[in-house]
């Protein structure tokens, strides 16, 4: 972590209604106090429909958390038909906005390209992309999963300044470890997590290097946050399964305090 802020951010996926939503967001707020969101930054990655209920619960509650999205179009505006731009959700008070993740990379066919496109949108639009990559099992069992990371960071960072990658978050999700129950250990994470941030000091130098928050996601839990979040490159998680239930998600986010 060193002197960078951690940050924990629950990707909900395809889960909750508006109205669940807005509960989530009271009840992590109940459960989580002050004292601990001093310490970490708290981001909600709800689905598109949630987000204006986040930012009312939110906003009109003051609540120290920050919330975003997990897709965005490349595009500007026009007839795209079924997306959203990233001027939309800067809009609604956006901070982050998860790019690449390996779901749509899977599902809906997302390559380096594209996902680099929308983290150029996202910065555009002064919002933080979330840029995740992370290798597949098999890459993992051959022993290439370093080499594969770097690769399709680099591929998911071109075209954007120094800069620009300076004001994105990484986020290391090795695939295998998604959604199955199977963590990376904590030394996987840090491997890859610290392959990650000297790749970045290559592309965009040694000191924006050393301000990126580089993440860790798959299987983030309150039983392993604590191991992870004392490496010294990873800066925090990015959260699935356990980021619907508040007060695992509360608890994790104290521990990563
Ligand atoms: C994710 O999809 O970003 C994720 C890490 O999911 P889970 O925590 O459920 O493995």
């Amino acid at each position: 972590t060193s002197s960078r802020t951690p940050l924990i951010a629950g990707n909900w996926k395809m889960n909750l209604n508006h109205l669940e939503a807005i509960a989530l967001v009271q009840k992590v707020s109940f459960a989580l106090p002050d004292k601990y969101t001093e310490k970490v930054d708290v981001a909600f990655i709800p689905p598109f429909v949630d987000i204006r209920g986040v930012q009312v619960v939110v906003e009109g509650d003051k609540l120290p958390f920050a919330y975003g999205a997990q897709d965005v179009s490349a595009h500007v505006s026009g007839a795209y038909t079924g997306e959203v731009s990233a001027s939309m959700l800067a809009k609604l008070g956006c901070t982050y906005v998860v790019v690449g993740h390996s779901e749509r990379r899977d599902y809906h066919a997302e390559t380096d390209e594209l996902v680099a496109a929308k983290a150029a949108k996202v910065l555009e639009a002064k919002m933080t992309p979330i840029v995740c990559v992370g290798e597949k099992l098999e890459i993992r069992e051959a022993g290439t999963h370093v080499d594969f990371v770097v690769k399709q960071l680099t591929g998911s960072l071109a075209g954007l300044s120094a800069e620009q990658i300076g004001n994105s978050v990484i986020a290391y999700e090795p695939v295998w470890a998604i959604g199955t129950g199977k963590t990376a250990s904590a030394a996987d994470a840090q491997e890859v997590c610290a392959a990650i941030r000297s790749a970045l000091a290559d592309i965009a130098g040694a000191e924006v290097a050393a301000k990126v928050r580089v993440l860790y996601g798959g299987s983030v839990n309150s039983g392993n946050i604590g191991e992870l979040i004392t490496q010294d490159d990873v800066d925090g998680g990015l959260v699935g399964g356990a980021s619907l239930k508040p007060d695992e998600f509360a608890q994790l986010s104290a521990i990563a305090a």
